[in-house]
C-alpha cells in the first residue's frame, strides 16, 4: 500500500495520471472508485485483500499515495489530513531531547508546531540561516536530530541548496526533511538531492483547485517508512476518502498547470520590477535573489509564488492587498485562481516578534492560471490607485 516502483520508466506526466490507478477490475472504471467502507471483509482471519480497516488503509488513499510517491521518486507514500497532520507525524519518529533545526525563513504554521507544540514536550529548537553553510556547520548544535526546510520559502522565496544541506546534515547524523510544498515534484524532486523525507500540504499545488485540505509524506527508507506507516494509523490524522479522490484528481494535472502558474508568474514580475511603488521583488528567477544559484540548480523552474515589499511599508502593502479585484484577498496559495495576501497580518502573523518575523511591507501573491494579461492588468490598476 502506498508503495512504488517505477517498473515501466512512465515520464511524469504519464506517472501523474495513471501511477496507482489502473482500471478498476470490477466495473472497469477509468477513474478511482471513492471507497467509502470503513471495513473490509476478511475470507479468514486475518486473510483479506490488503485493506483491514479504513484507518490503517483505504483503497483511494493507496492510489493517491502510490501515485504522489512515484512522482516525488519515492518508495512510500503516505497521506495525511491536512499539511499540518504530515509535519507532525514526521516529528513523531524524534526522542525527547533531539533538536531540530528550522529554517528561519518558513510557513508561520510549521513555526507554531515546532515552538508551541513540540518545544514544550521536551524537543528544542533553533532558528537559522541555511543558506549559510559554512555558518552553519560552524554552529551546528550537537543535539540536533532534524533539519527543516522549505525550499523555496513561505513566503520570502529564498531557495536553498537541499544537496548541500543533506550532505552537512547526514555527516552530523540529522534527518533531514524538504517542504516541496511551493515547488511540487513536477519543479524539483528533493529525495533525488539528499533529503530523508517530503512533505507537502497538499491543500495547495497537489490539489490544486482550493477544494480540499491534506497533506503528504514522500520517503525511501525502509526503517523510517515503518515508523510512519505506524504513526499515521496510531495517531489516525488520515484523510478521508473523498478528499484523496480530489488531491488524486488534482495531481493529474499537475504538469501543465505548473507550466502555466511559472510562466504567469514570469507576467506578473515583468510588471513589478518596473514599478515605483515596488521596493524588491522576490522571484527565485531574478540572478540577484537569495540562493538563486540554488533553484537553478535544483529546480526545473521558478515557481508560480512571487513576494513584493512596497516602498509605502505596510499601509501601501495593506492598501494593494485591498485593491485587486481579480487576485483575491485570502490565505493560502498554489490553485488555479490568483491570490493575494499580506504575510505579517495573515498566514505569518503567529510568527511575529520571533526570529521568523516576515517584513510589514511584503505582499505574497499565490499566481493563478488565468490569462496572464487579465492578471497583470489587475496588479497595475491596484498598484495604480495607491497614491
Ligand atoms: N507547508 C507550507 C509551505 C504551507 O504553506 C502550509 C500551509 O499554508 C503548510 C505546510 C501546512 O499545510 P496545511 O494547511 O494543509 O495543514
Amino acid at each position: 500500500m502506498g508503495e512504488f516502483v517505477d517498473q515501466l520508466g512512465w515520464g511524469f506526466e504519464t506517472r501523474a495520471v495513471h501511477a496507482g490507478q489502473s482500471p478498476d477490475p470490477t466495473s472497469g472504471a477509468v477513474v478511482t472508485p471513492i471507497t467509502l467502507s470503513t471495513t473490509f471483509v476478511q475470507d479468514g482471519v486475518g486473510n483479506h485483500k490488503g485493506f483491514e480497516y479504513s484507518r490503517s488503509g483505504n483503497p483511494t488513499r493507496a492510489a493517491l499515495e502510490t501515485c504522489v510517491a512515484s512522482l516525488e521518486g519515492a518508495r512510500h507514500g503516505f497521506a495525511f489530513a491536512s499539511g499540518l497532520a504530515a509535519e507532525d507525524n514526521v516529528l513523531r519518529v524524534l526522542h525527547q531531547g533531539d533538536r531540530i533545526l528550522l529554517g528561519n525563513d518558513a510557513y508561520g504554521g510549521t513555526f507554531r508546531l515546532i515552538s508551541k507544540v513540540w518545544s514544550p514536550l521536551g524537543f528544542p529548537w533553533s532558528a537559522v540561516d541555511l543558506t549559510d553553510i559554512d555558518a552553519l556547520a560552524a554552529n551546528w548544535p550537537t543535539d540536533t536530530k532534524l533539519v527543516w526546510l522549505e525550499t523555496p520559502t513561505n513566503p520570502l522565496l529564498t531557495c536553498i541548496d537541499i544537496e548541500a544541506v543533506a550532505a552537512l546534515a547526514h555527516e552530523r547524523g540529522a534527518l533531514v526533511v524538504v517542504d516541496n510544498t511551493f515547488a511540487t515534484p513536477f519543479l524539483q524532486q528533493p529525495l533525488s538531492l539528499g533529503a530523508d523525507v517530503v512533505v507537502h500540504s497538499a491543500t495547495k499545488y497537489l490539489g490544486g483547485h482550493s477544494d480540499v485540505v491534506g497533506g503528504f509524506l514522500a520517503l525511501n527508507d525502509d526503517t523510517l517508512a515503518d515508523r510512519i506507516r505506524f504513526t499515521q494509523n496510531a495517531a489516525g490524522a488520515v484523510p478521508a476518502p473523498f478528499d484523496c479522490y480530489l488531491v488524486l484528481r488534482g495531481v493529474k494535472t499537475l504538469g501543465v498547470r505548473m507550466d502555466r502558474h511559472c510562466s504567469n508568474a514570469r507576467a506578473v514580475v515583468d510588471l513589478l520590477l518596473g514599478h515605483p511603488a515596488v521596493d524588491r521583488v522576490l522571484y527565485p528567477q531574478l540572478p540577484d535573489h537569495p540562493g538563486h544559484a540554488a533553484a537553478a540548480k535544483q529546480m526545473s523552474d521558478f515557481g508560480g509564488m512571487v513576494s513584493f515589499t512596497m516602498r509605502g511599508g505596510e499601509a501601501a502593502a495593506l492598501a494593494v492587498v485591498n485593491n485587486t479585484e481579480l487576485f483575491a484577498l485570502a490565505e493560502s496559495l498554489g490553485a488555479v485562481e490568483s491570490l493575494i495576501e499580506h504575510p505579517g497580518r495573515m498566514t505569518h502573523a503567529s510568527a511575529a516578534g520571533s526570529p521568523l518575523q516576515v517584513p510589514d511591507s511584503l505582499v505574497r501573491l499565490s499566481v493563478g492560471i488565468e490569462s496572464a494579461n487579465d492578471l497583470v492588468a489587475d496588479l497595475a490598476q491596484a498598484l495604480a490607485r495607491l497614491d
